[in-house]
């Protein structure tokens, strides 16, 4: 037999034996496709459909030595054809040591759009054996402050996606470094100390004039600048300003600010005293060169931020790292916006950074998405410069493939039913939990009342064990007797000892079903796949109930 006809094969025999000797079409296509991502589906339907021909007139007890003969021999364990993911070469990485670094603003958590900036930085620095840097560019201590445990939190995610940070830096531990250069720049004649009223500077910058600060000595701001430091000067009343170009033709470019005032300054890091706090453009633009950065991965908004920055590396003679703009990563229906998000959170829309509704990776990573398929996903956008929007659907596809094969199935009951089978032989049962011992005699099971409620009289069978005619159905519980063992349908689902599971859907809102105490078994962070529902990721396991994250169907 050919591989790709074999593994069709082993995968019929699992699904069929799972499920009471009738494998699936649509699961073994996935199967095929997982394994060989390549292949047209009109080939995969043919070999599902020659496996599935095969198993499902194979006798039930045929197909259940194969499966245990696949069982011992080699697993079910998916292991697709990885296809190597490649980010182009850098041409002048050859001679130059690769330092990329990852700068992220903590007033908020990492998200999907932000992860790619992380990623990519990262992989360049491994693929060079270079290094990655993290960096908090957290110098604004007024609007976007930094949020609590930002470190520790960011450092959760990118651990979790596999980017190993080589050193982490803030720059609020940065700010004198930054207050030397500002000196610098004045005494070299490339800063001011502008005193005027905003509104004036605006109206002199739009009609491309100096203001009557610009021209003054270098003393004269030397002062003013020590002024600043002591508080001397209240916020609004002095901002620092670099020398660009009066005539620039995007007007945010003409002399933009170095540092500026705050009087009542919040920040985790640094004290209240400290009032002068630097641009982000600045700052950021500063320790590129100062950390040794070599290559920068940003989005195409910050094409503006390099062209103010350049003035700055031209006083100084400094060359300006290699730079790659990428377009902005987006999530169907979801906001990435980190302002929006922490509103969210503080007016109590979102439960937290990890509410379900959100893109955030806390989010991702809580509802059982792999750091896998994040990085896949974002490995395959690659550094393209338009925007790109990821389907949830997308995202669904890759993290199946995935977790498919090391999630175990299980049924889940909506609406718990007892239902009493009497005259029942004895029977071991393997079930999605393992093997189930029935009573001979009385027999008691949970099945969906739906399932049941309109079949008196009629013959159902109980998945993988046997066939019972419903005798009777009062208000709490159905009665039933044992009629035979041969494959019928309709197929119910059961079990015999129900555990609470709670699980959180993509809505933020909470289901309940009832599922086998085995459940209780299942570890944080293991992945589950329950019948009529979808992949979830266990939460949290308590002595009697399980809480539950909804990933994808
Ligand atoms: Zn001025």
């Amino acid at each position: 037999m050919q591989e790709l006809e074999k593994k069709a094969y082993k995968y019929a025999i699992k699904n069929a034996y799972l499920h009471d000797g009738k494998a699936d079409l649509g699961a073994v296509i996935g199967k095929i496709k997982a394994l060989e991502p390549d292949i047209e589906i009109k080939k995969a339907v043919e070999y599902a459909k020659h496996a599935i021909e095969k198993v499902n007139n194979m006798p039930f007890e045929e197909i259940k030595r194969e499966y245990e003969h696949f069982e011992q021999s080699e697993g079910f364990e998916l292991k697709p054809v990885q296809k190597e993911e490649h980010l182009p070469e850098l041409p002048w990485a050859e001679q130059q040591a690769v330092v990329t670094r990852f700068a992220p603003n903590p007033n908020g958590l990492m998200h999907l759009g932000s992860a790619r900036a992380a990623i990519l930085s990262y992989e360049y620095a491994k693929r060079y054996k270079g290094k990655f840097l993290l960096r908090f560019d957290d110098t604004d201590p007024k609007v976007k402050t930094p949020i609590p445990n930002a470190e520790e939190l960011f450092k959760k995610d990118l651990k979790w996606l596999k980017c190993s940070v080589t050193k982490t830096y803030f720059a609020s531990d940065r700010l004198n470094i930054y207050e030397e250069y500002m000196r610098k720049l004045i005494e070299i004649g490339r800063a001011y100390v502008c005193t005027c009223d905003p509104e004036e500077w605006r109206g002199k910058i739009k009609a491309q004039k100096a203001c009557p600060c610009r021209n003054k000595k270098t003393s004269e701001h030397l002062k003013r600048f020590e002024k600043m430091l002591k508080h001397e000067f209240k916020e609004g009343e002095a901002v620092l300003r670099i020398k660009t170009v009066l005539s620039h033709k995007d007007p945010s470019v003409r002399d933009w600010w170095l540092a500026k005032i705050v009087d009542e300054p919040t920040h985790p890091r640094v004290s209240s005293e400290h009032h002068v706090w630097p641009s982000y453009n600045f700052a950021s633009a500063l320790d590129d060169h100062l950390l040794g950065v070599t290559l920068i991965i940003r989005g195409q908004e910050h094409q503006q931020n390099e062209t103010k920055q350049m003035f700055l590396y031209s006083y100084f003679g400094w060359e300006y790292p290699h730079t790659i703009y990428t377009g902005r990563v987006m999530l169907e229906g979801v906001t990435l916006s980190t302002s929006k998000i922490r509103e969210g959170i503080e007016k109590g829309i979102y439960i937290g950074w990890d509410d379900p509704r959100l893109g955030t990776i806390a989010a991702l990573r809580r509802r059982g998405f792999q750091s896998e398929t994040i990085r896949k996903i974002i490995l395959s956008i690659g550094i393209k410069p338009n925007d790109t929007t990821i389907e949830w659907n997308t995202l669904a596809a890759i993290n199946r493939e995935i977790i498919s094969e090391k999630s175990e199935r299980i049924s889940a009951i909506e609406e718990p039913f007892r239902l009493v089978v009497e005259f029942a032989p004895a029977k071991e049962v393997k079930t999605d939990f393992g093997t189930v011992k029935l009573n001979e005699g009385l027999q008691k099971f949970i099945v969906e009342k739906k399932l049941i409620k309109n079949k008196l009289n009629g013959i159902v069978r109980l998945r993988n064990a046997y066939n019972v005619k419903i005798k009777k159905i009062a208000e709490l519980q159905a009665f039933a007797e044992y009629v035979g063992d041969e494959k019928i349908e309709p197929i119910i689902p059961w079990i015999t000892e129900p555990v609470k599971i709670e699980i959180m859907m993509p809505n933020a809102k909470k289901i309940e079903r009832v599922t086998d105490k085995a459940i209780l078994k299942k570890k944080v962070d293991e992945t589950c796949y329950i019948d009529n529902l979808g992949f979830v990721r266990i939460d949290n396991v308590t002595e009697t109930k399980v809480d539950a994250w909804f990933a994808h169907r």
